[in-house]
C-alpha cells in the first residue's frame, strides 16, 4: 500500500541516532515518516548505562522508552511513525525515493539511514546448530539461566569483559576466549574480571566447534600451534563485534570494506546529495549512542536547509 504522501524525509531505524534525528525533524517542521522495527537500538539489552549524557545510569529498557516518549511527544502530525516495520529496499522514484516496507510503501524527498549494527556470529563449526540452545549474544538477557554452571565468553573487548563480569556474579566459572593476547576493552573492566577467582583467559585460541545434542555442552578451540582442546561449558557467550544493517541498501551508496555507509563528517551526508546517515552504520571510527545522537543532529541540520534551501550547509 502507498500512502500518498510525498514526505520532505524518511528517517530508518529507532535508535538513538534515528530518535534524535525524528525530534529535530519535528522541531524543524520537516514532513517526515519514521519507519523503525523497534525502538531503542543495541543497547536495549544493556543492563547499565551510566555514559548517556543528562542521566546517571539507565538500563536499555529504560533508554527505549524514553527514546519512543520524546519522539511521540513532540511528533503531532509532522513525523508520521511507522512502528515495527522492516525496511526491504529503496528506489529512485521521480525526485525522490520509495521505500518499502513489509507493511507499505512511503515516497520522500531525501532519506536519513539509521539502522545501526547488528552482532556478529559465531565463525565454529556447530554454531547455527545450537544457536540459542547454549550460544547466546546477551548476557543481560540469557545469563541467569546459566546460574551455577561453567561457561565461556568469546571475544576480547568491552562488550566481552562487560558480559564476563556479568556473568562472574553467578556462574560457577568464566573462561574468555580471544584469538589474540592484546584485549580492546578498558584497563578497569579488564581488571575487574582478571581479579575474580572463577575467571580465567585464554589467549591465542580460536574456536572451532561448538560441541552439544540438542544444547551446548562444551567448546573446541585450536591454539596457534593447531592444536584442539574441549572445554566443556553449559553455555557460551558471543562478543566478536557488529554488523552493520546496510544489506538493504544495496550498492547505491559508497561503503567501506566492512559495509558501512561512508559520510562526510562535516555534514553526514552520504555518496547521494539526497540521503545521509548517522550512527553505528556509518564509517565513523567511534560508535556509542551520544555519538549516534549527535551525527544525527548534524545530519538534520544539513537536510533542513536541503529541504528549504536546496544545498548543504558544507557546500
Ligand atoms: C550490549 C551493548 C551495550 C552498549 N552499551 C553502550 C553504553 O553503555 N553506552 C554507549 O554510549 N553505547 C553503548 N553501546 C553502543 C550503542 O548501543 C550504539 O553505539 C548505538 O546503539 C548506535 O545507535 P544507532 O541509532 O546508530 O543504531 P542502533 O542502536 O543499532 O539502532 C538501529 C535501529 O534501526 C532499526 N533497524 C535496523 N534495520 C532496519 C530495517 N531494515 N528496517 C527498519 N528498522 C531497522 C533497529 O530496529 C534499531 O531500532 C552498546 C552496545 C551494545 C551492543
Amino acid at each position: 500500500m502507498l500512502c500518498g504522501m510525498f514526505y520532505d524525509l524518511a528517517i530508518i531505524g529507532g535508535g538513538p541516532a534515528g530518535v534524535a534525528a525524528g525530534v529535530y525533524a519535528a522541531r524543524k517542521k520537516l514532513k517526515t515518516v519514521f519507519i523503525t522495527k523497534d525502538f531503542g537500538g543495541q543497547s536495549n539489552v544493556s543492563t547499565g548505562i551510566e555514559n548517556w549524557i543528562g542521566t546517571v545510569r539507565l538500563d536499555g529498557v529504560e533508554l527505549a522508552k524514553n527514546l519512543e516518549a520524546h519522539l511521540r511527544v513532540y511528533a503531532a502530525d509532522t513525523v508520521d511513525i511507522r512502528a515495527g516495520e522492516w525496511v526491504a529496499r529503496v528506489e529512485k522514484v521521480g525526485s525522490g525515493f520509495r521505500v518499502t516496507t513489509d507493511a507499505g510503501a512511503y515516497d520522500s524527498r531525501s532519506i536519513l539511514v539509521a539502522t545501526g549494527s547488528s552482532r556478529r556470529k559465531l565463525p565454529a563449526k556447530g554454531a547455527d546448530r545450537l544457536e540459542h540452545r547454549g550460544i547466546t549474544y546477551c548476557a543481560s538477557c540469557d545469563g541467569p539461566l546459566f546460574s551455577g554452571m561453567d561457561v565461556a565468553v568469546v571475544g576480547g573487548g568491552n562488550a566481552a569483559f562487560e558480559t564476563a563480569l556479568q556473568l562472574l556474579a553467578y556462574c560457577k566459572s568464566v573462561t574468555l576466549l580471544n584469538r589474540t593476547d592484546t584485549f580492546r576493552a578498558d584497563e578497569i573492566t579488564v581488571a575487574a574480571a582478571k581479579a575474580k577467582p572463577n575467571f580465567r583467559v585464554l589467549t591465542n585460541v580460536t574456536p572451532s566447534e561448538v560441541v552439544g545434542e540438542s544444547f551446548v555442552t562444551g567448546i573446541k578451540y585450536k591454539d596457534a600451534t593447531g592444536n584442539e582442546t574441549l572445554l566443556p561449558v553449559a553455555g557460551i557467550f558471543v562478543e566478536i563485534g557488529l554488523i552493520p544493517n546496510s544489506g538493504w541498501v544495496g550498492s547505491s551508496l559508497d561503503m567501506n570494506e566492512i559495509k558501512q555507509i561512508k559520510v562526510d563528517p562535516r555534514t553526514q551526508r552520504t555518496s547521494h546529495p539526497r540521503v545521509w546517515a548517522a550512527g553505528d552504520i556509518t564509517d565513523g571510527v567511534y560508535h556509542q549512542n551520544n555519538i549516534a545522537a549527535g551525527d544525527a543532529v548534524k545530519a538534520l541540520e544539513d537536510i533542513y536547509m536541503f529541504v528549504h534551501k536546496g544545498v548543504s550547509t558544507a557546500h
